[in-house]
């Protein structure tokens, strides 16, 4: 393709990307394909001579397309909402056309240095603690920053890295030879909850470490008592607390741990804690959810995905760190090809070293897209915009009297069933029966498999204290009140169907 050619495609490209937008309201979110309905349709290997962008067009239409699951639908309430917007495609682009490997300030200073601003701009949007600010307010270099990861998952492995450094350098303060701190390293401990992502499980599994799980209340939160029964119980053993994941909506009910709690613990027993706020951190660009998230401003590390629910194109997901030192000590390796900026270092980061990679993207620049177009008001607006539609759609679900609301619906989502006197009728529900629990749960089953069959809609289902529930996240950047209400209606005619079949 040469540059005349890619001036005409990519002109082109635009009108597809317009176009899919425009249509996608219109289209079933969820793919219907079979697992490996792709290799029957594909040669088995590359074509030996250059093929068109007609060509390659064409197959997107006729063998991608069936296999696409619309996440940027307004009628995708799946999972957690993975936001696009079009200046963040703009942003994207741009990347995509510098395409520079920014692992040192030396590589391109602007993308370091655009990656140092946003992220204090971020910070200031959601309300962060000054502590994780690159840059003070009187304008000199803090100890703490910003860095932007590929995902939540990474942004964890980073944290404990940073965490396990530290409390290695903390034991040899104490006493223990460098060796000594070093063999300790098989003892150290996470602390997460039942409700906890997986993320930092695998975290732990990664850097090789232990992780201890601590039951969730009946708010489904992590309490300051159960995680000091735990640090005690586990250090009467020998172990080495070190870390503590705390979180700011949970992936499966969107609750939010006793971070204040979590602190008081953290702090007197030298552990590092971090707050996973993936999803729910976007909420907090909004002054009235703050006070939710109190606690956090004592954290070691905090972490959200503006490519949940902030307009950023996957993948952009934000860590700050209060204390950077421990993380660029325990990832920083001296190599003669990797020059560092000599002279005035002040305000650059050697991102690198506050990575897993090397490399890295121009991922600052989407970020920059956004909060520039947006601007401050645009996203709190978009926020309120889709809890007020997640209100709405408890509202009528309580109105409607055959559902009960089963964790509290404080940002996006809806967490609901169908209530077992809507299944048995005014009859009394034998509570005690094995039989009746398991006909509350396959109701609510086959209510979320219907939905997902007719898709017009797309919900998941999940499970609470062993309920089986259904669960609506609202937050597409392309949904409207109207695609609220078609999941409405499609929800309660669904259960009618459901129940009048009076499924075992
Ligand atoms: C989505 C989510 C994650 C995982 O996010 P990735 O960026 O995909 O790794 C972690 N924690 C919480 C609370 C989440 O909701």
């Amino acid at each position: 393709m040469d540059i005349n050619e890619f001036r005409k495609h990519g002109k082109e490209m635009i009108d597809i990307i317009a176009d899919y937008y425009e249509n996608l309201n219109q289209v079933p979110p969820k793919s219907t394909v079979k697992p490996g309905y792709l290799y029957k349709l594909m040669p088995h290997e590359a074509p030996e001579e250059p093929e068109s962008f007609e060509d390659i067009k064409g197959d997107i239409e006729s063998k991608i397309m069936p296999g696409m699951t619309h996440w940027q639908s307004g009628n995708f309430f799946g999972w957690y909402p993975s936001n696009s917007s079009f200046p963040g495609m703009l942003g994207d682009m741009y990347s995509s056309m510098f395409n520079i490997v920014g692992f040192n300030w030396i590589c391109s200073p602007a993308a370091t240095e655009l990656e140092t601003v946003v992220m204090d701009w971020l910070a200031k949007l959601i309300g962060l603690d000054k502590r994780f600010l690159s840059i003070n307010e009187d304008g000199t270099e803090g100890i703490g920053g910003g860095v932007i990861q590929g995902s939540a998952s990474e942004a964890q492995i980073v944290a404990m890295i940073a965490a396990r450094e530290r409390m290695v350098v903390h034991l040899t303060s104490q006493g223990a030879s460098d060796e000594e701190a070093e063999s300790m390293r098989s003892k150290f401990v996470a602390y997460v909850s039942d409700q906890t992502h997986s993320a930092t499980q695998k975290g732990a599994k990664i850097i090789g470490c232990k992780t201890r799980v601590i039951s969730a209340d009946a708010k489904f939160r992590l309490t300051k008592n159960a995680l000091e029964t735990a640090v005690a119980e586990d250090r009467n053993a020998g172990l080495v607390p070190f870390f503590v994941c705390g979180t700011f909506g949970t992936t499966n009910t969107a609750a939010i741990d006793d971070l204040s709690g979590i602190a008081d613990v953290a702090e007197a027993e030298h552990i590092w804690f971090h707050v996973d706020a993936a999803y729910a951190g976007s909420a907090l660009a909004c002054p009235e959810f703050r006070p939710l998230a109190i606690g956090s401003e004592r954290a070691d590390s905090f972490n959200f995905n503006p490519h949940k629910w902030m307009l950023t194109n996957f993948d952009c997901s934000a860590l700050w760190v209060a204390d950077s030192t421990h993380l660029v000590n325990a990832l920083s390796i001296h190599r003669e090809y990797l020059p560092r900026v000599k002279g005035d270092t002040s305000f650059v980061k050697d991102y690198r070293d506050w990575q897993l990679p090397l490399g890295r993207r121009f991922r600052a620049l989407k970020l920059w897209f956004v909060m520039r177009m947006y601007g401050v008001s645009g996203i709190r607006k978009h926020i309120r915009t889709h809890v007020s539609h997640a209100k709405w759609l408890e509202e009528q679900l309580l109105a409607d009297g055959r559902y009960e609301i089963m964790a509290p619906t404080v940002f996006g989502l809806v967490v609901f069933r169908v209530k077992p006197q809507a299944i048995f009728g005014s009859s009394i529900i034998p509570e005690e029966s094995k039989r009746s629990v398991n006909k509350i749960n396959s109701t609510n089953v086959e209510l979320v498999k219907r939905i997902q069959e007719d898709n017009r809609v797309f919900l998941v289902g999940t499970k609470v204290k062993g309920n089986d529930v259904v669960r609506a996240a609202v937050g597409s950047s392309h949904g409207t009140q109207e695609n609220v209400k078609q999941l409405v209606q499609i929800i309660k005619k669904l259960t009618t169907e459901v129940i009048a079949e009076n499924i075992i």
